[in-house]
């Protein structure tokens, strides 16, 4: 047997392969793929249709185990499935719903009295969605020539997976690369009925039956939004806080963010950890907790119990022992080019250690790394700045630097904090509250003041803080964003009139609009 190198034009750089040359001089590639992807979501699509646009030869295997109470899906990942698409659909769902109320101070002759929204006719219109773009994604995939295998994929070795066919048939093949991209699913609590009794986001979008009053477990972003969202379609969701709201974002953007919500109508249960459900004779379920502050045990019932505690990493059935990848806690542990301990065998999205758990992230470092495999791209991901939304009735959205880690990495001396709150314009005649709309710049104090973090709680805040994520990366600085000539009537251009410091502890509340 003889080994060469099949090079390949593509993407305007060569890809090389290697071949095996049988003794009959027929050459055959050495592996029968060159990547196999683990995971069908946001990163391993993105790197498997760009490695197959670079010209490899790529097969993808994803598969859904169901939950606990039995909910599947289909091919996408979380993102399109139970994550960022449906949980933007029910936002926008209660963004109308309010709308509606708005419309009638604006003249519309609407019985707004009587509006309800009708919760299994919008679980099926969010459903059909998803579904039409399962079917678009394994449509795409089948033009691109990316090959689908709806199956669990697992090491047997660091270049060869096993996995079950339909049939139900044990199968192996091998490949020269490997990209782990299998991304998280809901922890559960380790308490009595948990599993029983409680559903996590992976259920609620496609929960035939109505809510009712929900207890939402654990405060990040997921479980806030959940509960606006039921709290916008006139369910009464109860949060249950273990100790701080929104951990990992800017404090005073995350406790700004739980006052609106508190003024919404929203209840939260602060420092409190449940420790049992219990299915009722009237079905209802009451759940027992913990107040770890007063040491005061209590229980409370409810219809609904859903558990949004955190995500775990997809470890357990890939085998990675065999192939030799180190992982840290559930995650996948991974160098500056993706690469896991076994030097070609890699990672991306959310299954990795450290990253930022969100679908542009692991769509764009599993693209970039297809380049770096077959298109000889040098090009790295670069995780920093990377701006996102929690999307609550009023959304925040920010990019860069909360002010405590400016503080903390830079020095309190160092950093100028610019802030004000703003009035949208829109707001006026149904007379919303203006009370939580609120932004700053976190900035460098000297010179021009190179801005490390921008923060915005209002309307439409993704869209706000996208655009300026770019300038941010750009090095925005305060000089350029205050000699940006604003967009009238906007509330982005709130950013270009910032004009008070945190320091010189003025006033930041606006006395009109237009001045
Ligand atoms: P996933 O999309 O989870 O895909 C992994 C796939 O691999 C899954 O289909 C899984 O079943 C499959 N799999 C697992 N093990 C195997 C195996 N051994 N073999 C084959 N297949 C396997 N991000 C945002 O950017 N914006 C948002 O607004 C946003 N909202 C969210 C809301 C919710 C409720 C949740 C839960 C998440 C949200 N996210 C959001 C996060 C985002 O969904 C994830 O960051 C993103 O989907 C991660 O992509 P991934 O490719 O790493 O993993």
């Amino acid at each position: 047997m003889l080994l060469s190198k099949l090079c390949r034009k593509s993407s305007g750089a060569a890809s090389c392969k290697l071949l095996v040359r049988s003794t009959s001089g027929v050459s055959k590639p050495k592996y029968d793929y060159d990547l196999v992807v683990l995971g069908g979501g946001s990163g391993g699509l993105a790197c498997a249709k760009e490695a197959v646009e670079c010209g490899a030869r790529v097969l993808c295997f994803d598969y859904v185990k169901p939950t606990p109470v039995g909910t599947t899906w289909g091919i996408g990942g979380t993102c399109v499935n139970v994550g960022c698409i449906p949980k933007k659909l029910m936002h926008q769902a209660c963004l109308l719903g309010e709308a509606v109320h708005e419309a009638v101070a604006y003249g519309w002759n609407v019985n707004a009295q009587n509006i309800k929204p009708d919760w299994r006719k919008l679980i099926k219109s969010v459903q059909n969605h998803i579904k039409s773009v399962n079917w678009v994604t394994r449509v795409d995939l089948r033009d691109k020539k990316v090959e689908y295998v709806n199956s669990m994929g697992r090491f047997v070795d660091a270049h060869t997976i096993d996995y079950r066919t339909k049939q139900g048939e044990r199968r192996q093949l091998t490949a020269e690369h490997v990209v782990v991209a299998v991304g998280g699913r809901p922890r559960y609590p380790d308490i009595p009925g948990a599993t029983e009794f409680g559903i996590t986001s992976d259920d609620i979008f496609s929960y035939e039956r109505e809510p009712g009053r929900t207890l939402v477990v654990g405060a990040g972003y997921v479980g806030l939004e959940c509960a606006c969202f039921l709290k916008g379609l006139g369910y009464e969701p109860t949060v249950m806080v273990r100790s701080i709201v929104l951990r990992g974002f800017d404090r005073q953007m995350a406790e700004l963010l739980a006052a609106m919500m508190t003024e919404r109508g929203i209840r939260f249960l602060d420092t409190t950890i449940p420790t049992a459900v219990e299915r009722q004779r009237n079905g209802t379920l009451l759940v027992r907790h913990h107040n770890t502050t007063t040491q005061a045990d209590g229980g409370d019932v409810f219809d609904t119990v859903l558990w949004a505690i955190g995500r775990k990493g997809l470890i357990d059935d890939l085998n990675l022992a065999a192939a030799g990848v180190a992982t840290q806690n559930d995650k996948v542990v991974v160098d500056h080019t993706e690469a896991t301990s076994v030097p070609h065998i890699y990672a991306v999205g959310d299954i990795v250690h450290g990253r930022p758990e969100l679908t542009p992230v692991a769509i764009l470092s599993g693209r970039l790394l297809a380049r770096r495999l077959f298109a000889g791209s040098q090009q790295l991901m670069d995780y920093t700045d990377v701006a996102t939304t929690v999307f609550t009735p009023l959304e925040y959205a920010c990019v860069g630097m909360s002010e405590e880690l400016a503080i903390e990495s830079r020095g309190a001396e160092n950093i100028e904090v610019f802030h004000g709150y703003y009035k949208p314009t829109e707001f006026f005649i149904p007379q919303k509250s203006v009370r939580h709309c609120y932004l700053k710049a976190v900035a460098e104090v000297d010179g021009d003041q190179k801005i490390l973090g921008l923060h915005y709680m209002g309307p439409v805040a993704g869209e706000v803080i996208q655009g300026f994520a770019a300038a941010l990366k750009s090095g925005l600085t305060v000089k350029t964003l205050l000699n940006t000539v604003g967009i009238h009537p906007t509330t982005a251009e709130e950013f270009t009139r910032l004009s008070i410091t945190k320091r010189s502890g003025r006033d930041p509340t606006p006395a009109s609009c237009c001045s």
